[in-house]
């Protein structure tokens, strides 16, 4: 036997009626539950962000999709029913402050970046809103984002491994832009739209 739930809805004047299996449910809650756990990183964000050692803003988590969906993803990695909520929020934003300054923290961005629906021939109005997948923009967007997101972790490994103009490379002793991004002297979106790596 199969649990399933009924629902009636009236829409103009008709009476629909269908029914979702438990799978549907289950996925309805996780999206729910989703949704929340975001809001909750979104909020605990406004106030992460005003610390000197986090490198990143309030405006970043709009801008940088990729950062929402590591900290949700990492909520439930690190999931233990006898830790509590705020402990887990802030065992999560704890890792994010020590993690962002590695290669591998910027490769499992390059995982995460967001899937780019085609644009349609017209826009239905969810596409509008929905921000979060770039849906309207052109497939290429997601390819140079997590290309983007792989050279910020290749520009980090040759920092740590001296292989940068820090030590000398090219001749000069200038800092490279990995260098600039550990110090705080950069921002994420400094870092993520560095034009060329000649630099380096
Ligand atoms: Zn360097």
């Amino acid at each position: 036997m199969t649990n399933e739930l009924q629902i009636t809805r009236t829409i103009n004047g008709q009476t629909y009626s269908f029914a979702l299996t438990e799978r549907e449910l289950e996925d309805a809650y996780r999206l729910k539950e989703r949704r929340y756990r975001e809001d909750d990183f979104v909020n605990a964000f406004a106030d992460a962000a005003q610390e000197p050692d986090m490198r990143f803003h309030y405006g970043h988590l709009a801008e940088f999709p990729e950062l929402l969906d590591w900290l949700c993803r990492l909520y439930d990695d690190i999931f233990d029913a006898n830790t509590s909520h705020n402990d887990l929020m802030e065992l999560a934003l704890n890792r994010l402050r020590d993690e962002s300054l590695t290669p591998g923290f910027f490769t499992s961005l390059a995982l995460l970046a967001p899937p780019v629906c085609e644009e349609p021939e017209e826009a239905p109005p969810e596409y509008e809103e929905c921000g979060r997948h770039h849906c309207g923009q052109n497939i290429t967007e997601a390819d140079e984002r997590r290309k983007r997101w792989e050279m910020l972790a290749s520009l980090l490994t040759r920092h740590k491994e001296a292989d940068c103009t820090c030590h000398g490379k090219n001749g000069t002793h200038a800092p490279c832009a990995a260098a600039k991004y550990l110090n705080g002297e950069w921002d994420i979106s400094e870092f993520f739209f560095l034009q060329d790596r000649k630099d380096v």
